[in-house]
């Protein structure tokens, strides 16, 4: 009986394949695999092994689910924020304000908490404002302090979004940074702290600046969508 099985199965894939495509394709362990479960065992035998299989499969489809259902549970969008933290993002009389760090991860998306947080980069070219040439104003994800506009923003050909000039000089603070073994110039939203990127003296006229910024760093808010931007009647 066995030899029968070996011989139907044989024709079933010989005329097609070859020594080495029947390995790639593990036929010569399904052809065993197969008639030691048709032939050869004892019934009860054949239902542990099949349970064992429902289980492999099933216990894989759980993991598939599982993994989905975190990703469903980890929004990209911004979380609400509770009361008692909107509470502590009001400025305080010197324009800052202090939240820690946990609370910090309780309001911000991972990107935007990494990024603004610890001092993360985004990827060039594959973030959501370089190519941005709407009209409207960029704020501090994480305060919501008013940073860029975009009549001061220009095509660095960085794959960042890039200005030449913040809105209000005392809304961006810089400070000096020597990670990875170059000396830049870090900047930070002067209300919450938060990482922006960095600023270069190679940027265009009047001020020859270059304010490097991560996407994920700011909010845009469409000219259209600010109140004050309507024209007045
Ligand atoms: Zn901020």
């Amino acid at each position: 009986m066995w030899g029968e099985c070996e011989a139907f199965f044989d024709c079933l894939v010989d005329p097609y394949l070859r020594g080495a495509q029947k390995r790639r394709f593990g036929i010569g362990i399904g052809k065993y695999v197969a008639c030691f479960c048709a032939y050869n065992v004892e019934p009860m035998l054949k239902l542990f092994l099949i349970a064992i299989v429902v289980l492999v499969i099933g216990g894989l489809m759980a993991a598939v689910f599982r993994s989905t259902s975190a990703n469903a549970s980890s929004p990209a969008t911004q979380p609400a924020i509770p009361p008692e933290i909107a509470e502590k993002l009001v400025p305080d009389a010197n324009n800052k304000v202090h939240l820690t760090q946990a609370e910090w991860k309780q309001i911000l998306t991972p990107e935007k908490y990494h990024i603004l947080r610890e001092g993360g980069t985004e990827c060039a070219f594959d973030n959501e404002f370089f190519n941005n040439h709407d009209p409207g104003t960029y704020a501090c994800a994480g305060c919501g302090q008013v940073l860029f506009a975009s009549d001061h923003k220009f095509d660095s050909g960085t794959g960042w979004p890039s200005f030449f000039k913040a809105v209000d000089p005392k809304a961006v603070e810089t400070l000096e940074d020597s990670m990875m073994g170059m000396r830049r110039v870090e900047i930070l939203c002067s209300r919450c702290g938060g990482h922006l990127g960095h600023i270069f003296e190679d940027g265009p006229k009047p001020t020859g600046l270059r304010y490097c910024v991560d996407s994920a760093s700011l909010t845009f808010i469409k000219q259209s969508d600010s109140p004050t931007a309507q024209p007045p009647h």
